[in-house]
């Protein structure tokens, strides 16, 4: 049985993964011409993409390649000096198990743990899918396809080939974000610099690994901006305007607007489908359910739905009509829950009040004073998202050459 999948980052790669072990014939197509480098932004994997992690046996690699940001330094605009916390302090209080990791160096670990047993096609994409399978590519020949799966991110192709131009339906969460890549000399190795004030939130990571830093610009909007998603000197004129006068850190930031390598803006914004499954087609990851960027765990999400996915075709012996009803009821209190804790995350990240901003410093500072004990109970009250994502319960599926008994599951915190 042939699957082709569009998009080679995290839910592809292991969608790809598990779909080989399966023993299904497996293709990847990725627009991009080349596997990224490291590059894109830090994300996290919580608990459930961890032990999945460690079931293909990526682990160790992962933990070798972890951001390695050790303190937050917290700087509240317009009211008193700066918080400093130790950051192991909040994720081992949070989180059993926790990396953060660059997406790129994510998505190269997952596309190594298949390279050479799954076929990747860099620098394409499709351009039709017909009901019974037939796929056209701006490149390659046209070929035949059981199954497509589109995990191509939130502006899926797959999904407008399948459900249509306004497939779905969206909601804008009031913010927008912007990420640009900074030269070294602006990083303090291992430091994340966050400045936060009403409705605004700068920060700023880097390391001497990385070889450069990245500054993530979030700011509130009440209604949508009109700016087109290909209008980079008004969007870069809109961080401008959003983050003026909140510090002199932040005017450098700013500066390297007009030079930045790499740069992305968009609104964070959810997307809302009844399915994500029509015949053949389906979608995983970002591209059917992403709670929003850069304001939930939607990373461990992507990598708990490819596994999900790949799980329930297995089961269902390659039958798409019943795997594919399966992964959605799977999936369906999983996506959800990740809407809703997004919501909550945007709101303490981005505040809307000054009462927001000082409740985060003190937070912040309780942090960084409380013994482990109590430190752990508050954590578990307050981290919503690593709560949330922690708590997924993930099936244990059958693997040929692995021991795993059938119907079993992970460990639920
Ligand atoms: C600025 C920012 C900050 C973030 N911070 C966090 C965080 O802190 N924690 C967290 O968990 N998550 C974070 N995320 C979200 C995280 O990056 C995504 O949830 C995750 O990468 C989803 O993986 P995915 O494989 O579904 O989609 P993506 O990573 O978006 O990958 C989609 C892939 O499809 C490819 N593609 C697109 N179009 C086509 C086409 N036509 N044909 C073929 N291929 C195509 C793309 O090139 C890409 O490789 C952040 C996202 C952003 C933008």
């Amino acid at each position: 049985m042939r699957i082709l999948i569009s998009g080679a980052s995290i839910a592809g790669p292991v969608l790809a993964y598990w779909l080989h072990r399966y023993g299904f014939s497996v293709t990847v197509v990725e627009r991009a011409p080349t596997p990224r480098k490291t590059g894109g932004h830090a994300v996290d994997l919580f608990r459930p993409a961890m032990d999945i992690s460690e079931r293909m046996g990526v682990l160790e690699r992962i933990e070798q390649r972890v951001t390695g940001t050790r303190w937050l330094t917290l700087c509240p605009e317009g009211a008193g000096r700066p918080v400093r916390v130790e950051l192991s302090r909040i994720f081992d209080a949070a989180s059993a198990r926790h990396a953060e990791i660059m997406r790129d160096d994510l998505s190269e670990i997952y596309v190594d743990a298949a390279r050479n047993d799954v076929e990747y096609l860099f620098g394409d994409s499709i351009t039709a899918i017909s009901p019974e399978g037939g796929v056209r590519f701006e490149k390659a020949a046209p070929r035949r396809f059981d199954l497509v799966v589109g995990a191509d991110g939130v502006h899926s192709n797959v999904r407008r080939l399948a459900f249509g131009e306004n497939a779905g339906s969206s909601e804008f969460i009031g913010a927008y974000l912007g990420v640009l890549t900074l030269p070294e000399s602006v990083a303090r190795d291992g430091e994340l610099r966050i400045h936060v004030g009403v409705g605004r939130t700068a920060g700023m990571y880097g390391s001497a690994r990385l070889g450069d830093a990245r500054a993530l610009l979030l700011f509130r909007s009440p209604r949508e901006l009109e700016c087109h998603h290909r209008d980079i000197p008004r969007q870069k004129q809109l961080l401008r305007t959003a983050f003026d006068g909140m510090d002199v850190e932040v005017d450098r930031w700013l500066d390297e607007l007009s030079r930045t390598p790499a740069f992305y803006f968009d609104s964070i914004t959810q997307l809302r489908m009844d399915t994500w499954s029509r015949g053949r087609v389906t979608l995983v990851g970002d591209a059917g359910y992403c709670p929003g960027p850069a304001v939930g765990g939607s990373t461990t999400l992507a990598v708990v739905g490819a596994y999900i996915l790949a799980g329930e075709l297995a089961r269902a012996g390659g039958d798409h009509e019943r795997a594919f009803p399966a992964y959605e009821r799977a999936m369906a209190d999983h996506v959800r829950g990740s809407r809703a804790v997004a919501h909550s995350a945007a709101k303490t990240l981005i505040p809307t009040s000054r009462l927001g901003v000082t409740g985060l410093a003190r937070g912040a500072q309780l942090i960084s004073a409380l013994p482990a004990g109590p430190r752990r109970a508050l954590l578990r009250l307050t981290t919503k998202s690593a709560r949330l994502y922690n708590s997924m319960d993930i099936p244990r599926y059958a693997v040929p050459g692995l021991d795993a008994p059938a119907g079993a599951s992970f460990g639920v915190e």
